[in-house]
């Protein structure tokens, strides 16, 4: 069997990026996972198609070779361990995260701190998907001093540390080094601290956000924006902002992944005679017939009336769960009561005398 070409199995262009490998990759490995696909052996094979695609044209040197050579480079490009990627969160996770590489650790500067931001969805909104707007407060580079904390812009090597941003202690027998007290590790003073920021580079501001929620989303799903966190110090990379996912409840609905749960409860004759319902799933109105002699916890499936999947584009199912209501004795007529009496009979039961317990009782209180 001849082997298809990489950048056709990841449906990619010879000049592709580096990110749009990763980012074909990814798409194809959440489409066709194991995890998700249990079974499917087509879906295996793609998967590990995709893998082993990915992990030549992702490796520079390996990339190269499989440009001049084609699959005739041989030699350490089959054989690839797909379980390497069996951790399905977090690929997922990664996902989400937007991708774009790690962040880079500048050399010079302390970077941002990460902040987390907890954003409340209803069901419909996680569902759906929706652009939030997202206030919070941040550090942000001073305008005053250009961040550099001085008020003339002058700074000059710590005299604690000598600019080494750490100073020695003895301990004991011991010299540890620590974090220089006087520049908190920066090395550098400001002499004229800036008046605005009091010489730390940054002062607190609003900001706000757009944030694009994608349907299908839930409860503890990250939405990482790289960069977004606060700005760093002295030319320090920024930080990411978490946004962290809650969904709320729904006053008739759960929620399985991508599926939805709803309870109907139906009388005894209903049951036994059949009837039809109403449904009303997330995307509008489905009429539901429920046949002579359906049984009390039977379940109905409405295909694709579900929630958004987040990895392909298909939607979970609606499951209508049916429960038999039992109705109290003060909610039945005495026609009523005498009609099941009349039924018992005629099925041969034995049932309770006069009203039942709960009748007499009411009749001595009243
Ligand atoms: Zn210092
Ligand atoms: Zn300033």
């Amino acid at each position: 069997m001849s082997k298809r070409d990489y950048y056709e199995v990841l449906g990619l262009s010879k000049d592709a990026a580096e990110a749009d490998i990763k980012k074909a990759y990814r798409k194809l490995a959440l489409k066709y996972h194991p995890d998700k696909n249990p079974g499917d052996t087509e879906a295996e094979d793609l998967f590990k198609e995709a893998a082993e695609a990915y992990s030549v044209l992702s490796d520079a040197e390996k990339r190269a070779r499989y440009d001049r050579f084609g699959h005739q480079a041989g030699g350490g490009f089959g054989g690839f361990d797909p379980s390497a990627f069996s951790d399905f969160s977090d690929i997922l996770g990664d996902f989400f995260f937007g991708g774009g590489g790690r962040r880079r650790r500048g050399s010079t500067g302390i970077p941002g701190a990460d902040l987390r931001y907890d954003l409340s969805l209803t069901f419909e909104e996680a569902a759906f998907g929706k652009t939030a707007e997202i206030r919070f407060p941040r550090l942000e580079t001073c305008d005053t001093c250009s961040g550099s904390g001085s008020r003339s812009g002058q700074v000059t090597t710590c005299a604690t540390c000598q600019g080494h941003g750490q100073v020695r202690m003895s301990q004991g027998f011991f010299t540890v080094a620590r974090t220089c007290p006087s520049c908190g590790g920066e090395g550098k003073q400001v002499s004229d601290p800036c008046g605005t920021c009091r010489g730390d580079g940054r002062v607190e501001t609003q900001q706000s956000l757009e944030v694009t929620i994608p349907a299908g989303v839930d409860t503890g799903i990250r939405l990482r924006l790289r960069g977004e966190g606060e700005h760093g110090r002295r030319g320090g990379p920024p930080g990411d902002l978490d946004v962290v996912l809650r969904v709320e409840p729904h006053e008739r609905f759960e929620r399985d992944g991508a599926d939805v749960h709803e309870k109907v409860t139906l009388s005894y004759s209903q049951l036994v005679l059949g009837t039809s319902l109403e449904v009303k799933t997330l995307h509008g109105t489905e009429k539901l017939k429920v046949p002579a002699g359906t049984q009390h916890g039977h379940r109905f499936r409405l295909r694709g009336q579900g929630i958004e999947r987040l990895d392909v584009e298909r939607r979970g199912d609606h499951f209508v769960h049916i429960e038999l209501k039992v109705p109290s004795m003060k909610e039945l007529s005495d026609e009523q009561v005498a009609m099941l009496r009349r039924l018992s009979e005629l099925e041969g039961t034995e049932v309770h005398e006069g009203g039942g317990v709960m009748k007499k009782f009411k009749k001595l209180f009243t």
